[in-house]
């Protein structure tokens, strides 16, 4: 059936506004398109007035009234009416208000600002299309199947895997296959507080990074208040431009018109507890065209789901970070900070495979602190651990960054040298000797060191190749310590 503009004057109406100047101008756009037309100033006013349920079109400018004080005023307003025709002016950066509305019965909606010439049109067609059937037969049931199947899609991205970039990723390619969408953004807001765009997906000529001039610090950007994805994150509100023109940004419009949007909707990724919101997620459709109520608490579940992503995402860094912070701890020793017993068995066996592979050398050294007890004894066991301290430091500056020193027990300690030869191996632990000779020792004049050397057999095994590094050091000890002594092959 087609629509035809309302005939003048045989409508009742009432128009809700703060602002006098709103009032007045609504009244000079519209007023002839009533028969009688009511003014108020506020939704106690509104719902002061007798047979609210009996007027044929309440108008609600939502320019100047405040999301936070005005809404219940406004919700009770909107049930009032009991489902009879009621349209909301909503300002294209404060659309958060339409869902909360339309949970209180049928509303329909123009996103605001438009000009006299569209306010009158819309009204008139309103008003020409009579009373909202009671139920009305959905036209949007493929839309909402489209939905469903977006959210299906949404929840698959979010299962697959937990790292941010990959996520974010395939939430952007999950929201393009919603019809109409030419082109998805997710923006996020790093732990610093520098919102940056995290991933776009669809379009492929249409860079987001291009059109906002930058990729990060987009909290700082001059188009904060203009675009959708940005407002969102900014405002903590969704933010809907529905006619592009809106923006008051003609080089932001044009450039998205180029790529064939019209129409951009974003809403906000809300944070785990109250303050400002992780990011939003920031759509691009090739067409301007308006949500039904089911739609925008679908897309708000979404924006949740994307939530619950971000935040496993998070956990899933925080414990990737933990996991390698408590490996680091567990690998070394407290007192000394070189590499503990198990961790240099470890890496003994590593480097044994290795050098069999690549057909190098191996050369373990053994050393033992000489005559440690009775720096203990003299001294105090605090500057003996001081003394340990000071003789790992100085075995770990020594060697190479390849080599590790390993605290394999008391004061002994390794040095397991990969590329190393057993002439080698000597040469080093005759520096290593030699080094802790000279060192000046905290509180101990003097300490000295015996070692073995070993270098590691064709087929020898780890065990083997530590009891011979061993026995080598058990004859410089007998020969006299601070002293090197070559294993036996
Ligand atoms: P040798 O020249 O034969 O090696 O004589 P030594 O006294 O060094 O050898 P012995 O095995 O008799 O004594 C080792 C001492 O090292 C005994 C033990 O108390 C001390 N020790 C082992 N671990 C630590 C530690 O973590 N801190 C301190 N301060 N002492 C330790
Ligand atoms: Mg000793
Ligand atoms: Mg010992």
């Amino acid at each position: 059936m087609p629509q035809q503009a309302a005939p003048q004057g045989f409508h009742t109406g009432l128009f809700v506004n703060p602002a006098a100047g709103r009032r007045a101008d609504f009244k000079a756009a519209c007023g002839a398109l009533f028969s009688h037309l009511a003014l108020v100033d506020g939704a106690d006013a509104a719902l002061a007035l007798p047979a609210l349920a009996a007027l044929d079109l309440l108008v609600i400018d939502l320019e100047r009234f405040d999301p936070e004080l005005d809404h219940a005023g406004l919700a009770r307003l909107v049930t009032a009416r009991a489902g009879a025709p009621t349209f909301v002016l909503c300002p294209f950066a404060n659309a958060r208000w339409l869902p909360a509305l339309m949970a209180c019965g049928p509303v329909e909606y123009a996103i605001a600002p438009l000009g006299e010439a569209a306010l009158r049109e819309q009204i008139g067609l309103r008003l020409a299309a009579g009373p909202t059937p009671a139920a009305a037969p959905s036209p949007r049931e493929q839309e909402l199947d489209a939905l469903q199947a977006l959210r299906a899609r949404v929840r698959q991205a979010l299962g697959a895997g937990e790292e941010l970039a990959p996520l974010a990723e395939r939430l952007c390619q999950a929201l393009c296959a919603w019809p109409g969408v030419a082109h998805a953004a997710l923006f996020y807001l790093q732990p610093g507080g520098d919102l940056q765009l995290q991933a776009q997906a669809g379009e492929r000529n249409l860079n987001l990074a291009k059109v906002l001039g930058r990729a990060d610090r987009l909290l700082q950007s001059p188009l904060r208040h203009a675009f959708p994805g940005l407002l969102a994150a900014a405002g903590n509100t969704i933010a809907l431009l529905d006619d592009l023109d809106k923006s008051g940004e003609p080089a932001l419009s044009d450039a998205l018109r180029e790529h064939g949007v019209n129409m951009v909707l974003a809403l906000p990724i809300p944070s785990n507890g109250p303050g400002t919101p992780r990011g939003s997620l920031c759509l691009s459709f090739r067409q301007a065209r308006s949500f039904a109520r089911d739609e925008l608490a679908a897309l708000a579940e979404l924006a949740d789901l994307a939530a619950v992503g971000l935040r496993m995402a998070d956990l899933h860094r925080e414990s990737e970070e933990m996991l390698v912070r408590v490996t680091h701890l567990s690998t070394l020793d407290a007192l000394t900070g070189v590499a503990n017993r198990r961790h240099g068995e470890t890496l003994l066996e590593q480097e044994i495979r290795r050098a069999r592979r690549y057909k190098m050398p191996l050369a373990l050294i053994a050393f033992d602190i000489d005559r440690f007890k009775s720096v203990n004894d003299r001294y105090g066991h605090p500057v003996g651990d001081l003394v340990l301290r000071a003789v790992a430091d100085c075995a770990h500056k020594l060697v190479r960054a390849s080599d590790v020193v390993v605290r394999a027990g008391g004061e002994e300690f390794q040095v397991i040298a990969p590329h190393t030869s057993a002439i080698d191996g000597l040469k080093m632990a005759e520096k290593l000797r030699t080094a802790i000779e000279a060192t000046a020792m905290p509180g101990v004049d003097q300490v000295t060191v015996s070692l073995g050397v070993a270098q590691l057999g064709e087929h020898e095994s780890a065990d083997s190749l530590t009891v011979r590094v061993n026995a080598a050091l058990g004859r410089a000890k007998r020969a006299g310590r601070n002293c090197v002594e070559l294993a036996m092959g």
